[in-house]
């Protein structure tokens, strides 16, 4: 009888994974140089461009460079793009993120250059980062549940959301302008949550809030939650 598939176990890495895990770790050492870190970075990032360069003949990134496409289209290619990728070996993940982010659905926001590798981050996203009671039941979910030990509650230059909610339009959006206007009542009510405010006191948990600059996804007015003197304290970044 044939041997069904082993799963991956992380402990028999292939060639490339072997090759990759040699350079990460001869990175790790060349980190401890500040010259040679930097020079790290930059063939990084012209990595990253390759990678960019070489997928834009797939069907994930071609799909997005349609003129008006069809449903059919749009479908078609999602459902091709899946079945090429789902045949590629998944890495082991056992679910602990250390990171969930609350933050405006605005896909002009590139959230990997805020965390890098969004796999270790809880990412919820909805109109202009709101904190609502299902964003204070998901966020306690994060911290009992996936290991979370910094939630970052972001808001963002340009919000549509938020112009939408204050503006002249407001009372045709009422559920985006009710939660916009209730997101710093939800903010306290989110401290004091039961799975929240021990972990807030024990030290096991940081909350953060701060605004994403949108054209460069540099986060600024970085504020940290202090339980002790309930204040939201500057963080240099
Ligand atoms: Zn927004």
């Amino acid at each position: 009888m044939a041997e069904p598939p082993r799963a991956y176990d992380g402990k028999h890495p292939g060639f490339l994974q072997s090759l990759l895990r040699r350079w990460v770790a001869a990175w790790m050492f060349v980190r401890r140089v500040p010259a040679l870190e930097r020079a790290a970075w930059w063939c990084s990032d012209r990595l990253v461009e390759l990678a960019s360069l070489i997928r834009q003949g797939s069907e994930s990134m071609t799909l997005y460079r349609l003129e008006e496409p069809s449903p059919e289209q749009v479908l078609a290619n999602v459902l091709r793009y899946n079945a090429r990728a789902s045949r590629v070996r998944k890495p082991p993940f056992d679910g602990r993120t250390w990171v969930a982010v609350v933050r405006c659905m605005d896909r002009k926001l590139d959230m990997g250059r805020v965390f890098g590798d969004m796999k270790f981050v809880d990412d919820i996203a909805n109109p202009y980062g709101a904190v609502t009671p299902r964003e204070i039941e998901a966020l306690q979910l994060a911290v009992s549940k996936h290991g979370v030990r910094l939630v970052c509650l972001l808001t963002h230059t340009d919000c549509a959301a938020l112009a939408v909610a204050s503006g002249p339009d407001g009372s045709a959006w009422p559920l985006i302008s009710a939660a916009v206007d209730a997101t710093p009542r939800h903010i306290e009510a989110l401290l004091q949550a039961p799975v929240i405010a021990p972990a807030l006191k024990a030290g096991t948990l940081a909350v953060i809030r701060a605004t994403v600059i949108t054209g460069t996804d540099r986060l600024t007015d970085v504020r940290r939650y202090q339980p002790q003197t309930r204040a939201w304290e500057p963080v240099a970044s």
